[in-house]
């Protein structure tokens, strides 16, 4: 490929970045993920397993809420968890005397600074990273320099559009086919880094979980997917208990004899909270609080209890063994047929215990849906060397992430959709790429790409 898009960015967007590379969001991020060794070591050399890395918060105090570890004596502790890039951060921010901060059980930062107290607290734990993670710290440093944000509505075109739509079909192809082999090249080095901290098939369950997750519920799915590892989901006996465990610890279960639902939702609900009563202990400690869901932005149809029903779904083990071996095996057609074939005897009709019934019966995983997953799941985590999955992606149908490619189209190219010849599947996650590295990154008067293109 003529365009050395990756090398480029290496040299541009991440020298023109303001500001510590390794900051506070990227060590956020490396925490959710949970991509360092498990046990963790602690500044006393304490050994402790982290169950449940918390829930990220946006808002204000601390940086994850209710996570869960098991201490080196065996006792499981549950708290929340701060993380800061210097371990005197915590006493420059003030936090030992911020009531918001009080139930703060884990302090985890890059390096402890040497000769400063390092436990603000007998109850907290420090936790120095420096030396525990499961990938190099460049590879996760180049991954998440650029936390996705909202989508931005009302995109107009931008400055370099005119000079994109002036290059042929086929070079136009070949700048957003380079830009979509880098995007899928980042998800690569993610997938490596979950499969060496959790293993190939958690790695897969935790992919398919944001994947179902939308835009909107994508960390929670992810943290669900965490809380509940596909390990436990396939000892389990019934689909009824698989999905009574993911709904309970989604905290999406309500308790029927003390909500008012439908009649319809009533036989179900029932069902599968007499199966989480027993359980719901065990658990508690990973169980989701019900303010990270975003229930009323989606459609009905992208309901999260319809995408629980699907996640449910593959876990069961004869549907989960046939989908992986076509993940690993870099299978699009098994792969897609069986995220179409996807399908609940309730859910299939409703979006909600209330009991709305769906205006037609609709798949729990739409075709957009399902082929978005292909580049989402199966490109980052088969076995296939890159020259064969290359050659088979071009048969791949393009589709997926409408909202978010439109803006894209409009901002680059002018148009709401890519010209129909330059369509690939690569071509399209391209687009997105280019978007998200530079058009959601600043403005159009401080990018280097028009003279990146007006140069090659
Ligand atoms: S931000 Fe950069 S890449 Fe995006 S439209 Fe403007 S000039 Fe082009």
């Amino acid at each position: 490929m003529g365009l050395p898009y990756r090398r480029w960015i290496r040299e541009n967007l991440l020298r023109e970045e303001p500001g510590p590379i390794l900051s506070e969001s990227i060590l956020q991020r490396i925490w959710f993920e949970s991509l360092f060794r498990n046990p963790l070591k602690t500044l006393s050399g304490e050994l402790i397993t982290l169950r449940q890395p918390g829930f990220w918060n946006h808002r204000a105090g601390p940086d994850f809420l209710h996570a869960s570890f098991l201490a080196g004596d065996g006792s499981v502790i549950t708290g929340d968890v701060e993380i800061h890039r210097h371990s005197s951060d915590w006493d420059a921010h003030r936090h030992s005397s911020n009531p918001a901060y009080r139930n703060v059980v884990l302090h985890v930062f890059w390096q402890a600074d040497p000769a400063i107290s390092d436990t603000p607290s007998i109850q907290i734990r420090p936790i120095a990273l420096e030396h525990q993670l499961a990938a190099p710290l460049t590879e996760l440093i180049s991954l998440f320099h650029a936390t996705p944000g909202e989508i931005a509505g009302g995109e107009k075109p931008g400055r370099c559009h005119q000079i994109l739509l002036a290059l042929s079909s086929d070079q136009l192809r070949e700048v957003l086919e380079e830009a979509g082999w880098h995007r899928l090249r980042q998800r690569r080095v993610l997938a490596t880094a979950r499969i060496s901290a959790h293993g190939f098939e958690q790695a897969v369950w935790v992919a398919l979980a944001e994947g179902l997750g939308f835009s909107e519920n994508r960390e929670p799915f992810a943290s669900l997917a965490r809380a509940v590892p596909i390990a436990d989901l396939l000892q389990l006996p019934t689909r009824l208990d698989r999905e009574s465990l993911l709904y309970g610890v989604a905290g999406l279960l309500p308790d029927p004899t003390r909500t008012k639902c439908s009649p319809r939702a009533l036989p179900l609900l029932k069902e599968l909270w007499s199966r989480w009563w027993p359980h719901r202990e065990t658990w508690s400690d990973r169980v989701l609080p019900h303010s990270c869901w975003r229930m009323g932005s989606t459609r009905p149809n992208n309901s999260p209890l319809r995408r629980m029903a699907a996640l449910s779904f593959f876990s069961d083990p004869p549907t989960w063994q046939g989908w992986i071996d076509s993940v690993r095996r870099g299978e699009s057609d098994n792969f897609l047929n069986t995220l179409k074939s996807a399908s609940h005897s309730f859910w299939d009709q409703h979006a909600g215990w209330d009991g709305r019934i769906l205006s037609s019966p609709s798949r729990l995983v739409g075709l957009d849906r399902a082929t978005a997953l292909l580049f989402q799941v199966l490109a980052p985590l088969t076995e296939l060397p890159e020259d064969e999955l290359d050659r088979r992606m071009k048969g791949w149908p393009p589709g997926g992430d409408a909202g978010l490619l439109r803006s894209a189209s409009v901002r680059l190219l002018s148009v709401p959709f890519p010209p129909p010849d330059v369509r690939s599947h690569l071509a399209r996650e391209g687009l997105l790429q280019i978007y998200k590295d530079f058009c959601r990154a600043k403005p159009c008067g401080d990018c280097s790409m028009p003279e990146f293109l007006n140069n090659r």
